[in-house]
């Protein structure tokens, strides 16, 4: 007689041991835990550093005048947390280094604009 197992109902050819088909699928279950991303980091992408500096310091540079400083610093930023994500999807943060990079030119053009505009006046 073949033991079989009582979560699957596959044999065992080991009585004793533990199913193999059942600890597979165990640790497929726990690999596809991991890979997603819970909510906290589909918000913040917290294994990407790079990637959230250029959010942040992107939206800073719509403040005027620090802001020139922030969107300088905001697109370098950017395009390392892009790298980075890159390299390693599972850092995620793509969106985040977008931002970073599109806010930054953004409120460079708005500054240099705005100095431009200042002058004529
Ligand atoms: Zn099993």
């Amino acid at each position: 007689m073949v033991a079989t197992c009582s979560h699957c109902g596959s044999s065992l050819p080991d009585p004793n041991a533990q199913c193999e088909a059942c600890a597979v699928r165990a640790r497929m279950a726990q690999r596809r835990a991991t890979d997603q991303p819970d909510a906290t980091e589909r918000m913040i992408p917290y294994r990407n550093p790079a990637a959230l500096v250029a959010y942040y310091v992107g939206i800073a540079g719509i403040i005027p005048c620090v802001g020139l400083i922030c969107a300088a610093i905001s697109i370098p930023a950017g395009i390392m947390g892009l790298q980075a994500a890159r390299d390693q999807p599972r850092r995620r943060g793509t969106a985040h280094a977008w931002v970073g990079i599109i806010v930054g030119v953004v409120s460079i053009v708005l500054h240099i604009g705005g100095y431009l505009w200042l002058r004529t006046q």
